[in-house]
């Protein structure tokens, strides 16, 4: 991943592409519920999920973007906190609020964030500066993040104009890219703390009564932490897996042969012992019950747009002339979000060996159907 896809993380639609069936099959047990009977705790409020476990949102400050949940847990002497929100003066003022009416006297003791996204760790380092609480991360997203934090520069490297020059991008949107500059992660996050503690799949933490399994997922981003909690049947999925739109996977110039897509759907396979009843509170959209639904919606989504991908390969396709297949609406001004979705889709037929890529004599790649596919097409 770039510089480029840290502007992409301030942009509309970063969570993902609305899935068709909306929902379906899921059942939102807070609906109508909460002081203003919006099924959603208010700026600043919070609403209890379980004994113990509060959900707070927060507005995400970028026209386009709606809210983010956050998690508090009671945790002994103190408190938990999942994902922190954007780095913003607003959101500070907001978590103040939550800090005079909520915490019952008790301080933060521990920052948790499921991955690097400013959304989850912007306000990471200034919690840990007020609190002088310690960042509890997986590796990969800590390290990811203290990369991209320190890595701002005045230009857009030219590896990076290459990477869209290749993915066929016409003049002018390379020209927006370079215009967009090399550093805005940088501004969406409050410093990094530059020690965290190290959490992995399959740890088992304990947070106040409760024992919490990490799960670990893939192809959102690099080792996003889900949190699970068998004696209250409860998942905190972040981005993992969202009730109504399907998670953003892209490929970035920082990896450009990454195969998230295939990431993210093996390693869907780590919820598979999740029972069915599992309450999921996710990072956007209201808790839902239905997991294993929204699982099986989710690979159902990517499958319809490979078939698609494949069906239209029979001719030689670049990136721009597969969008309209994969998006309904008009994704030019989100264009690096959406070729890094292509190129998902793209790689993982790639390592399939159902389509191959070549360059064109203008230096930008083709993909078609590899002749394998054509024989399993024909059988
Ligand atoms: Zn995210």
């Amino acid at each position: 991943m770039s510089e480029d896809q840290k502007s992409d993380l301030q942009t509309p639609g970063i969570d993902g592409t609305p899935t068709a069936d909306r929902g379906a099959g899921l059942s939102y047990p807070f609906s109508g519920q909460g002081t203003a009977k919006t099924g959603r705790p208010g700026d600043g409020e919070v609403m209890q999920m379980r004994p113990g476990v509060f959900w707070l949102r927060m507005p995400v400050p970028i026209p386009g973007l709606d809210y983010i949940n956050l998690w508090l847990l009671e945790d002994g002497e103190g408190w938990t906190v999942v994902d922190t929100g954007f780095r913003s003066a607003q959101l500070q003022e907001i978590w103040e609020q939550v800090f005079q009416r909520h915490l019952q006297g008790r301080p933060i003791t521990r920052i948790l964030c499921t991955h690097f996204h400013p959304d989850h760790l912007g306000l990471a380092g200034w919690l840990q500066e007020r609190w002088q609480a310690p960042l509890w991360m997986t590796l990969g997203e800590w390290s990811f993040g203290r990369m991209l934090e320190l890595e701002a520069m005045p230009e857009v490297p030219a590896d990076v104009i290459a990477f869209y020059r290749r993915a066929g991008l016409p003049e002018a949107q390379i020209e927006a890219i370079r215009a967009r500059g090399y550093g805005n992660f940088s501004k969406s996050v409050t410093p990094i703390p530059r020690s965290f503690h190290r959490i992995s799949h399959n740890d088992r933490i304990r947070i106040g009564a409760q024992d919490w399994q990490v799960i670990v997922g893939n192809g959102h981003s690099p080792e996003h932490a889900c949190l699970y909690s068998p004696d209250l049947n409860l998942l905190i999925s972040g981005d993992q897996v969202l009730p109504r739109i399907s998670p953003h996977i892209g490929v970035y110039p920082g990896e450009p042969d990454a195969d998230p897509l295939t990431q993210y759907l093996d390693s869907l396979g780590n919820f598979a012992h999740l029972p069915a009843d599992v309450l999921v509170l996710p990072a956007h959209g209201d808790p839902f019950i239905g997991l294993q639904t929204r699982i099986a919606m989710l690979r159902r989504h990517h499958e319809i747009r490979l078939e698609a991908l494949l069906e239209a390969l029979r001719e030689p396709h670049t990136v721009p002339a597969t969008l309209p297949l994969l998006f309904k609406r008009d994704v030019s001004g989100h264009i690096t979000l959406a070729v890094g979705e292509a190129l998902a889709h793209l790689h993982h037929l790639m390592r399939n060996g159902l389509v191959t890529r070549q360059l064109n004599a203008e230096g930008v790649y083709e993909f078609r159907r590899s002749d394998r596919a054509v024989r399993a097409a024909a059988e």
